[in-house]
């Protein structure tokens, strides 16, 4: 199964943000990923191997940028979903496809072709594209949601940077601390939640 929030219907459509009405303690209280994250560390991005579930926001840019994007994959970018455009109101845009694993190196078909990294982040790191065009859990994880509760995704993958223990006497920021960028920007988050947040990182 893919890195993905919810699917069944009910929440209210948002377009913007994601709304959160609820987060669990452990994302202010779990160790984040720290220093240089993902790349600071041994996990070959092992999350990748589910795939994701891609925002229909982002969707419509991975669709405009298509040129940039398939010389970094090797595919056509109409090859890289596993699913047909569904409509869920707990996505950004209103609907999400999920990307297909590809058989040779049994990563997500928009990791970049033998390397780490994904050609999503890659392109808007190098090429100033809207950071829009990477997928939101992608953007938070392992923080996830799911119908308005924000929460780790668990268990995490075994080389996960936050699994990772701190040195001896060195106290890490949170996973809340270390995604707080991505979670503002993307979550619509009531500020009694964000206080317990605060309170805890
Ligand atoms: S879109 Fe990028 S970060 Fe997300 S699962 Fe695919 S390769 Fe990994
Ligand atoms: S498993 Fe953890 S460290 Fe590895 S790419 Fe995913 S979030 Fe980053």
């Amino acid at each position: 199964m893919a890195k993905s929030a919810g699917r069944k219907p009910g929440a209210k459509k948002n377009t913007g943000k994601i709304r959160i009405s609820r987060v669990d303690p452990g994302v202010g209280e779990h160790n984040g990923l720290f220093d240089e994250g993902c790349y600071g560390c041994a996990c070959e991005d092992e999350c990748c191997g589910w795939g994701c579930d891609v925002d229909y926001a982002t969707y419509k840019l991975i669709l405009r940028h298509r040129a940039l994007i398939e010389p970094l994959i090797g595919a056509k970018v109409e090859d890289c979903f596993a699913t047909a455009l569904k409509k869920d109101s707990d996505y950004i845009g209103g609907a999400f496809r999920e990307t297909a694993v590809r058989e040779k190196d049994e990563l997500c078909a928009f990791h970049l072709r033998g390397k780490k990294g994904c050609s999503l982040f890659y392109l808007w790191a190098t090429k100033k594209l809207p950071k829009r065009i990477v997928p939101t859990i992608c953007r938070t994880y392992p923080i996830t949601w799911h119908r308005g509760r924000l929460f780790i995704d668990t268990p995490l993958k075994k080389n996960c940077k936050a699994k990772e223990k701190a040195p001896k006497g060195v106290k890490v920021p949170s996973l809340y601390e270390t995604q707080k960028k991505e979670i503002r920007a993307l979550f619509d988050i009531p500020e009694k939640e964000l206080r317990k947040l605060k309170g805890i990182g």
